[in-house]
């Protein structure tokens, strides 16, 4: 007699991995997110956090993200300023506002209240988190969150861990 079990079916919080051999991979990466987030404007009103080493491609990806929903000026990185505001035309009207914060520097808990970000991640909107292991446990658990590795000169593999019920469905709707 044999027995052959089922092919375990994915956990819901199985994560996503995209290789990017290229950055217009990674620019691939954001505009299905975006094309999500636009599809499903509520999915929008979401924390991302993204990890990885200095020069892994976070910030590549939050500006690719930030074009393809609808921002049109300068995209800077925040490293100096922790936090720069947009609003997300694509997303709503009054358009969804959105948050690029890169907490690099962020080195202490005042600075929290200080530069008002307690307050930002209480409020809707799009927080893009660069760096968000220098916060601790400050920071509310994010819905998606996006590990670069780099694996050659061009080469980034991203890791998507959803957290939350949000996280999963705009992780799966890339997949
Ligand atoms: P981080 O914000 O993680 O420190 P940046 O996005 O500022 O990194 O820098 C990543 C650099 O790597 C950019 O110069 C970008 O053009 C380059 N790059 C090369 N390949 C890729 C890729 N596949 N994805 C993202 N960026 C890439
Ligand atoms: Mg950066």
């Amino acid at each position: 007699m044999s027995f052959t079990a089922p092919p375990p079916s994915p956990a819901p919080t199985a994560p996503l991995t995209w290789v990017a051999q290229h950055e217009d991979d990674t620019a691939r990466l954001a505009q299905r997110l975006a094309a999500a987030m636009r599809a499903h404007p509520a999915w929008a009103d979401a924390l991302l956090t993204l990890r990885g080493d200095l020069g892994a491609g976070k910030t590549t990806l939050v500006r690719h993200l930030l074009r393809a929903l609808g921002v049109s000026g300068r995209i800077k990185s925040p490293t100096y300023a922790l936090v720069e505001p947009y609003t997300l035309p694509a997303l709503g009207q009054p358009p969804l506002p959105a948050w690029h914060a890169d907490l690099y520097r962020f080195d202490h808990p005042r600075e929290w209240e200080d530069a008002g970000l307690r307050e930002l991640f209480a409020s809707a909107g799009l927080k893009l988190v660069e760096w968000p292991e220098k916060a601790g446990d400050l920071l509310p658990m994010p819905d998606l969150d996006l590990h670069f590795h780099l694996d050659g000169d061009d080469t980034r593999r991203i890791v998507l861990t959803a957290s939350t019920p949000r996280g999963a469905a705009l992780r799966d709707a890339l997949a």
